[in-house]
Formats: C-alpha cells, structure tokens, sequence
C-alpha cells in the first residue's frame, strides 16, 4: 500500500468534511489486550465468520507505519483473510510521528466513513493511549492520561462493544519469549539489517515513531562495531533485552486497561489463558484450537451480537 503523511491525510479529511463529526449513536467494536494475547486472531475470526460487514482499524501506534513488519508483528496479508485494514503500515515513517490527536481526527473519519457505508468499524491493537485519544469525549491532547492526575473519563464519542482478550501474565511472558524467538527465525534479524542499511535510516531514527520499535534499539549494538557489537554475546544481551521490553510492555498495557476500566468503561474481559496453556503444554494444535473458539471466539461473538441488537 502506498505510504501517506499526516499532510495528505489531513487533506483526506477535510474532504471527508461534515462526515467526520463524531457521533454516539455510530457503534463500534475495540477490541484490546496486551502484546501477544491474540487481539488480531480473534479480530480475523469474528470479522471473517461472524460479522462479514466490518472493517479493521489497526490500533498499535508501532504498526502504522511502512515497513519492520516482522519487528512490529503486523498481521500478514494472507492472515487478513481478506479483512480490510486501515492505518496498517500506511503512514511514512520518515515523516513526523503520528500523534495521538493525529489519530483522533484521522481514525475519527474512518469510522464516521466505515460508518456511512454500513459497515462495522472494528477497532484493534495495543496502543492504549491512543485508543483513549480517539474514543474519550474530551481530549486534551497536552494531559498524559496515564501519569498524570487526570482521571478516565467515562464518556465516550461513539457506543463502543469493548472486549479485553486477557492472559495470565505468566503464561503470556513464556508465550513473549517464544514468539520472540520465532520472529527471529522468520526474519527479524535480516529485516532489522537492511533496515539499519538503508537510506532512509538516519530519518526515521530522528523521527521517533518506528524507532522506537521494540527491537530496533535493542539489536543496534550487535550491528554497529563502533558501538563494540557483533559478537556472540551482544546478540544474546539484544535478544534478551527484546523479551524483557516486550515483557514490559505487556505489563504496562494490561495496567493501562485496567485503568480504563476502573473508570468506567465497559470493558468485557474474554479468559485466553487455557487456550494459550495448551500451545504450552504437550497437547495437540486442535486442543489449543478448540478451546480458543469455546473460550474466546464464542462469548465474544455473543457479546458483539447483543450490542448489535441493543
Ligand atoms: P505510551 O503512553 O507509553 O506511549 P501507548 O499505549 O501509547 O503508551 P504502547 O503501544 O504501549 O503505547 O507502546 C509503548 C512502547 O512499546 C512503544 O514506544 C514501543 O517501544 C513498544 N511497542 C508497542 N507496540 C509495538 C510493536 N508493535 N512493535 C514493537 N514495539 C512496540
């Protein structure tokens, strides 16, 4: 897909004028979750079989822009199974960071665009700040939200199914460290190089956004012998960097959600743990398969229904 600043963007949406005005009678489903927890399958597997009429609205501030698709765990063409997205890798990122407020106006249009069209916005990824950025009432774009004073508003723009995909923590942080080392069997470490090589490094690093992509810091030393990497041991050091950020990262979202949810939203939390226990455990790809649709796929599908009919 073509990359868009915000310049052209804002364009877009001043186009889109009158529609983009929020409005509370438009419905939309979020769902949300740490890193890892299975956010972007169940998405895939409620859109696909359940609600054909949605449309996704990636929520990982990470994934927005071009490129590091293995670092950044975009979901893959063939995985979207057809499932349109929007804001998924669509944004330059040697262009200044899209802010929250940014995605406000922006994810704000699509929705009221998704909306005028009859379809259901699906709202999906871990970037809690920004999710409260496009979904409160009231924004103030210069308070942070989660360090300073100011309490979680309750109100909202839209009428928002909200489900929270969670997994205990200790089964999510083993579940981390795999994926990790799969990310890098599958190409992380080539994609991080060519990346560190090209032209248009030296820009995104002075940008913000994807450079700070868990990963992007953490493997730099390995490849930069002026820094003293290279070695055995820097790699070792960088990937075990990688699984503790991530690790924290996980931890920080799910106390960002529950913060959310101590001020008044209406999150519905779906259990993923035994699902993900048995990908840990010996038991079969079909078992952890057969529980993820008993215990996920279905009492969301339930929830999302009777919000439609509300
Ligand atoms: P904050 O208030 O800290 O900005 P947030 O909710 O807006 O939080 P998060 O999505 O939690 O943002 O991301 C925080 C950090 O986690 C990012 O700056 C980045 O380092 C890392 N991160 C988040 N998503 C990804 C991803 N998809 N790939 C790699 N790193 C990520």
């Amino acid at each position: 897909m073509e990359s868009t600043t915000i310049a052209t963007r804002g364009t877009t949406n001043r186009r889109r004028g009158a529609a983009a005005a929020a409005n509370i009678h438009q419905k939309i489903v979020v769902i949300m979750g740490a890193t890892g927890s299975g956010k972007s399958k169940l998405s895939i597997d409620l859109c696909t079989r359940f609600f054909p009429q949605s449309e996704i609205i990636n929520s990982d501030k990470m994934q927005f822009y071009r490129g590091l698709d293995i670092t950044t765990n975009k979901i893959t063409v063939p995985e979207r199974n057809g499932v349109v997205h929007h804001f998924l890798g669509e944004f330059d990122p040697t262009q200044p960071e899209v802010t929250p407020s940014d995605y406000r106006s922006l994810a704000g249009s699509a929705i009221s665009d998704i909306s005028a069209r009859k379809r259901l916005p699906v709202l999906v990824g871990g970037s809690n700040s920004f999710i409260h950025a496009l979904l409160a009432k009231r924004f103030d774009p210069g308070s942070d939200l989660f360090n300073g004073p100011d309490p979680v508003s309750s109100e909202l723009r839209y009428s928002c199914c909200f489900i929270w995909v969670d997994v205990s923590l200790p089964v999510l942080n083993w579940y981390l460290a795999k994926r990790v080392d799969e990310m890098l069997d599958s190409g992380m470490l080539e994609e991080l190089a060519e990346f560190y090589d090209s032209d248009e490094f030296d820009s995104v690093m002075g940008r913000g956004g994807l450079a700070r992509a868990i990963g992007v810091p953490e493997l730099r030393r390995y490849f930069s012998e002026d820094l003293g990497g290279g070695g055995e041991r820097a790699y070792e050091e960088a990937v075990g960097a990688i699984k503790e950020n991530t690790r924290q990262l996980a931890r920080r979202q799910v106390e960002k959600i529950k913060r959310l949810r101590e001020g008044g939203w209406d999150l519905r939390r779906v259990d993923a743990t035994e699902a993900f226990r048995a990908v840990m455990g010996a038991e079969s790809g079909g078992r952890a398969a057969e529980i993820w649709e008993r215990q996920v796929v279905e009492p969301s599908v339930k929830i999302v229904k009777r919000f439609l009919d509300e």
